[in-house]
C-alpha cells in the first residue's frame, strides 16, 4: 500500500471526528466530499461521481459542489435526514506553510437550521431534547433560527402519552435524547419519533449528566445558580436543556448569544390535545392533504407578519384555562375589531415589518447581511408607530405597549451607518453611508475625484491632439487606457506610450493617468477593507441588543396575533362568547368555521348546542350517513378551542365553561399504515380517553364500535356511556347509528337524544341538517346509497333484501340482554362482513337488527 497525500491525511483526521455527518471539504470554489460519502451525496443529489488520486492505488471516489452555490444541495440533503458538517480552510493559503489548514466551523442538522429556504416562514424549527429518568421526563426545545427556548418536566405515570403529545404539538424537525437504561419506554420512544419523522440522535451519557448539564447552562446564561433561571434543584428539564445547549456548541461552534431566555412550562397551563384530537380536529393541518388549507389555522390567520404567524398557530396548538388571560385576549380582540380604522392602520405598518425574530438571530449568529439591517432598519422604523397606536387601550394591550422597546438607537444606528441599497456581499463595499466614517469618506472622494478627472481626459485630450476618435476605457488586464484609431496613429503625442495592438486601434497609457489610476484603484481596495470592518463592528454592536430586540418581536407578533383574530372576527361574523366558571357549553346558532368558509355561497345550516354535567351530560345524536354528525360535534369541540384561544366564535351567542381537555375519536382514522386494525387503534384511543378523561373535559365520540360486529359494537358503546355517566362525568357529544342507544334516555342519567333531521321525497332524502331533541328510527341507507350513485339494480336489490328482513320482524333489541344476543350469533365476524363486502354495502348502517342469521339465510337461499 502506497502512502496517503498530505491533503487525504487531513481529510481523514477531520473525518474521523465527524463519522456521522457528511463532510463538505472545501477544496478552493469547491466543497468536495470523499468516498462513502460521495457516494451518497452524488445519489441523493444526483451529481456525478468522479475520482481523485489520494496516494492509495485505487482513486477516492469523490463529488463536489461548487461554494457559491452549495446552499440549495445542503438544504437538499438536510431535508432527507442528513447531518452535514462544513469543513472550511482556515488559514490564508498565502499563509500556509504546507497544506492549508482546515476545520469544521459548522454542523448542519435538520433542528438547527437558521437561515435557508427549508424554514417554512409561519411555523417554528424546533431541535428537542428528552432525558428519561425514572423520576420523570425532562424535556427541551429550541428553534434557534428565532433563539425561542422552552423547557418542561413530566413527573407523570404515564410518560409516554405525555411525551406524544408534546412531540405532536412541538413538531420538532429533530430529537437528541438519553434515556437511563432503568427506563422502559425506550423502544416505544424511538417508535414515536420514527411515526413523527423526527431525526433522531441518541447522545452519550456524559452530555446528559447533571453537573455538566449545570455547567453548561451557567456558563451560557452567565450565571452563578441555576434557580435566577427558574429552575428547581433536581429539575430533569436542566438536564436536557443543558444537554440541548451542550448539542448546539458542539454543532454550531460560536456563542448563541440569541438564546438568552428558558421559558419554563407545566403542561397541565394549557389545554391539553392528545395526538388524535388535534389530527382529527384539524387544527394546523387537514387530516388527508396535510395542507394548511381547510384547517382552523387556515381560516384564523390573517397575521401580517412571519412572528404572528407563528405565534397563533403555537396559540392554536395550546389554547388557554385562565378565565382572565382569556378574557383580557377578548378585550383586545373586541377593541381592534370595533375600531375598524385603528386595526387597518396598524395592519399596514405590520405588513411592512420583517421577521425580527429571524434577523435577531442573524445578527446573533454573526450571518446577516447588509441587506439583512436594512430590512431590521425599515421593520424598526414601524415600531415606534405601532407602540403609539395601542395606548392607554386595556390590560394586555398595555402590557404588549409597555414591552416594545422602539429601538431607536439601534434603527438610527442601521440608518447612519448602511446605505439604503446595499449588496448582499461584504466584500465588494459599497455598504457603509457617506459621513459614517471619516476615513471611508477620504477614501470615497479620492476615488471620485480620480474618477472625474478621467472622466474629464477625453474631451481635454481630443482637443489637445486632434484626434476625434480619442476613448479613454478600462479594462481588468491594463486598466485605464487611452485608444486611438489607426488612421489617427500619426498625431499621437510622445508622452503616449503604447501597451496594446488591436485590429483597428492601438492602446496607450501616460504617466499621469497611471499615477490617477493608481490613486483610484488604491482607494478603492482600502475602503472595501475599511468598510467590511466597519460593518461587523456595526452587527456586533447590534449583536450585543439582541433580547432587546427579541422581546419587541415578540410583543409584535402578539399585536399582529390579535389584530388578524380580530379582522376574522369582523369579516366572518363571530361573536365574542361568555367564558364561565360554570359548567356548562351553551352555543346558539354555532356554524362549522372551517366547513362554511369552503361552503362559500351554500347555506351552511346552524345549530344550537346545550351540555352540562348534570343532566344534559351526554347528547345521543343520530341521524342517517352524511346528515351532519361529524360537523356538528367538530364544530361544537372548535369552537370551544377557539372561545380559550381569545378568538371570536361563529355562533349568535354562546357560553363556554372552560374546558380541561377535548378528546375526540372520530371516524375510522388511516392508523392502517402502522400495522393496527382500524377497530384496534379505536379502541386503544377510546382506552385513553376513558383513562385521562376529567369532568372538566369534553369528549366528542363518534360511531364507537363502528368496527366490529353489531352486539359488540353496541354492547361497547352502552357500556362506554354507562361509565362516562357515573365515573367521568365529562360533558359527551355521541353520534351513532345503533338506534338502540337512544333508549338509553330515561335509564342513565344525564343521557339527552338528539337526531339530525332529514325530510323524505319520494324516493329520497333530503337533509335539512338541523338538530333536533328526540331519537330517529331510520338509517336511510338506501337512500344515502342512491344519492352515491350505486348502480339502481343494487339500490333495488338492497330494498328488496331490507324488505324481507324487515319482514321477518327481528326482535328490536330492547333493553337487551347483551350475554346472550351475543350467544346466539353463531356465524364468525369473518363471514359477515364478506358477506356485507360482498353486496358493497354498509349493512351495519343499513340494518342494525339481527342481521347475522338473516345473511345466512340469504345466502343459503341462493
Ligand atoms: P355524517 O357524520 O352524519 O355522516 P357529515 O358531518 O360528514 O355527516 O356531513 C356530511 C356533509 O354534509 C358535510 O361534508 C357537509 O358538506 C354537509 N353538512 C354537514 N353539516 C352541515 C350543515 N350544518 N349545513 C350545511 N351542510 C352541512
Amino acid at each position: 500500500m502506497k502512502k496517503l497525500t498530505p491533503m487525504m491525511e487531513q481529510y481523514f483526521q477531520i473525518k474521523e471526528q465527524y463519522q456521522d455527518a457528511l463532510l463538505l471539504f472545501r477544496l478552493g470554489d469547491f466543497y468536495e466530499l470523499f468516498f462513502q460519502d460521495a457516494e451518497i451525496a452524488s445519489r441523493e443529489l444526483e451529481i456525478t461521481l468522479t475520482g481523485r488520486d489520494c496516494g492509495f492505488e485505487d482513486r477516492a471516489p469523490m463529488c463536489g459542489v461548487p461554494h457559491h452555490s452549495a446552499e440549495g444541495y445542503i438544504d437538499r440533503l438536510i431535508a432527507k435526514g442528513y447531518k452535514v458538517a462544513i469543513c472550511e480552510q482556515v488559514e490564508e493559503a498565502s499563509k500556509a506553510v504546507g497544506i492549508v489548514k482546515r476545520d469544521v466551523v459548522r454542523i448542519i442538522t435538520p433542528g438547527t437550521l437558521i437561515d435557508t429556504q427549508l424554514l417554512d416562514e409561519k411555523k417554528n424549527n424546533y431541535l428537542m431534547s428528552v432525558y428519561g429518568h425514572k423520576n420523570g421526563l425532562g424535556i427541551s426545545y429550541v428553534d434557534i433560527s428565532t433563539g425561542e427556548l422552552f423547557t418542561t418536566n413530566i413527573i407523570n405515570n404515564d410518560w409516554i402519552k405525555d411525551l406524544k403529545d408534546e412531540i405532536t404539538k412541538i413538531q420538532p424537525k429533530e430529537v437528541i435524547y438519553y434515556i437511563e437504561d432503568d427506563v422502559t419506554f425506550n423502544d416505544t420512544f424511538l417508535q414515536l419519533c420514527n411515526q413523527f419523522n423526527v431525526v433522531i440522535n441518541q447522545q452519550e451519557e456524559w452530555s446528559f449528566e447533571h453537573e455538566y448539564a449545570s455547567n453548561i447552562l451557567k456558563e451560557h446564561f452567565n450565571v452563578i445558580g441555576l434557580d435566577g433561571l427558574g429552575f428547581e434543584v433536581k429539575d430533569n428539564g436542566i438536564i436536557s436543556t443543558g444537554a440541548l445547549i451542550n448539542y448546539l456548541k458542539e454543532t454550531q461552534k460560536r456563542f448563541l448569544g440569541h438564546i438568552n431566555k428558558i421559558n419554563i412550562y407545566h403542561i397541565s397551563e394549557t389545554m391539553v390535545l392528545d395526538y388524535s384530537t388535534r389530527a382529527n380536529l384539524e387544527l394546523t393541518e387537514t387530516l388527508r392533504g396535510k395542507t394548511k388549507k381547510g384547517s382552523l389555522l387556515w381560516v384564523l390567520d390573517k397575521t401580517s407578519t412571519a412572528m404572528g404567524g407563528r405565534m397563533l398557530r403555537k396559540s392554536l396548538e395550546a389554547p388557554l384555562l385562565n378565565i382572565e388571560k382569556i378574557n383580557e385576549r377578548f378585550e383586545a380582540v373586541t377593541i381592534l375589531k370595533e375600531d375598524i380604522f385603528l386595526r387597518k392602520e396598524l395592519k399596514e405598518h405590520l405588513k411592512n415589518i420583517y421577521d425580527l425574530e429571524r434577523l435577531a438571530a442573524k445578527v446573533s449568529y454573526g450571518s446577516a447581511n447588509p441587506r439583512d439591517l436594512v430590512a431590521l432598519k425599515s421593520s424598526l422604523q414601524r415600531v415606534p408607530l405601532i407602540k403609539e397606536l395601542i395606548k392607554d387601550r386595556n390590560i394586555l394591550l398595555e402590557s404588549i405597549y409597555k414591552r416594545i422597546d422602539p429601538l431607536s438607537d439601534i434603527e438610527e444606528l442601521i440608518n447612519r451607518g448602511i446605505v439604503d441599497d446595499p449588496p448582499i456581499t461584504l466584500k465588494d463595499g459599497g455598504i457603509i453611508k457617506a459621513g459614517y466614517n471619516q476615513e471611508v469618506d477620504k477614501y470615497h472622494k479620492a476615488s471620485k475625484e480620480g474618477k472625474e478627472w478621467i472622466a474629464k481626459l477625453e474631451e481635454k485630450e481630443k482637443t489637445k491632439t486632434g484626434i476625434k476618435s480619442l476613448k479613454v476605457g478600462f479594462n481588468k488586464v491594463f486598466g485605464y487606457f487611452i485608444e486611438v484609431t489607426k488612421s489617427y496613429l500619426k498625431q499621437v503625442p510622445e508622452n503616449y506610450q503604447r501597451k496594446q495592438t488591436l485590429a483597428n486601434c492601438e492602446r496607450y497609457i501616460t504617466p499621469e493617468l497611471k499615477e490617477i489610476e493608481s490613486k483610484i484603484l488604491g482607494a478603492e481596495e482600502k475602503v472595501v477593507v475599511i468598510e467590511y470592518n466597519l460593518y461587523i463592528e456595526l452587527r456586533d454592536i447590534i449583536s450585543k441588543e439582541i433580547a432587546r430586540i427579541q422581546a419587541t418581536a415578540s410583543a409584535i407578533a402578539e399585536i399582529d396575533m390579535i389584530t388578524s383574530l380580530s379582522e376574522v372576527a369582523a369579516e366572518n361574523n363571530y361573536v365574542r362568547p361568555q367564558i364561565s366558571k360554570e359548567k356548562i357549553i351553551d352555543i346558539k346558532d354555532g356554524r362549522h368555521p372551517v366547513v362554511e368558509k369552503i361552503f362559500n355561497n351554500q347555506m351552511f345550516i346552524s345549530n344550537d348546542v346545550y351540555i352540562d354535567n348534570d343532566c344534559h351530560q351526554i347528547s345521543i345524536i343520530t341521524g342517517p350517513n352524511m346528515a351532519g354528525k361529524s360537523t356538528f360535534m367538530r364544530q361544537v369541540a372548535l369552537i370551544v378551542l377557539m372561545a380559550q384561544v381569545g378568538s371570536y366564535i361563529p355562533a349568535t351567542e354562546a357560553t363556554i365553561g372552560i374546558v380541561d381537555r377535548i378528546f375526540t375519536r372520530v371516524g375510522a382514522s388511516d392508523d392502517l399504515s402502522q400495522g393496527q386494525s382500524t377497530f384496534m387503534v379505536e379502541m386503544s384511543e377510546m382506552a385513553n380517553i376513558l383513562n385521562c378523561a376529567t369532568e372538566k373535559s369534553l369528549l366528542i365520540l363518534d360511531e364507537i364500535g363502528r368496527g366490529t360486529s353489531t352486539f359488540d359494537g353496541l354492547s361497547i358503546a352502552w357500556s362506554v356511556i354507562e361509565y362516562i355517566s357515573s365515573k367521568i362525568r365529562a360533558k359527551t357529544l355521541f353520534s351513532t347509528h345503533y338506534h338502540e342507544l337512544t333508549e338509553l334516555k330515561g335509564i342513565i342519567k344525564g343521557v339527552k337524544n338528539y337526531r339530525i333531521s332529514v325530510k323524505e321525497d319520494g324516493e329520497d332524502i333530503i337533509f335539512l341538517r338541523k338538530v333536533i331533541e328526540g331519537s330517529g328510527d331510520k338509517s336511510y341507507g338506501i337512500q344515502v346509497a342512491r344519492l352515491a350513485g350505486l348502480p339502481q339494480e343494487v339500490i333495488n336489490r338492497a330494498k328488496d333484501l331490507l324488505l324481507r328482513l324487515e319482514e321477518k320482524d327481528i326482535a328490536r333489541v330492547e333493553g337487551i340482554d347483551i350475554k346472550r344476543a351475543q350467544e346466539e350469533v353463531a356465524v364468525s365476524k369473518e363471514e359477515v362482513n364478506e358477506s356485507a363486502d360482498s353486496m358493497q354495502l354498509d349493512f351495519n348502517s343499513l340494518y342494525s337488527n339481527n342481521i347475522i342469521e338473516e345473511l345466512n339465510n340469504i345466502k343459503l337461499l341462493e
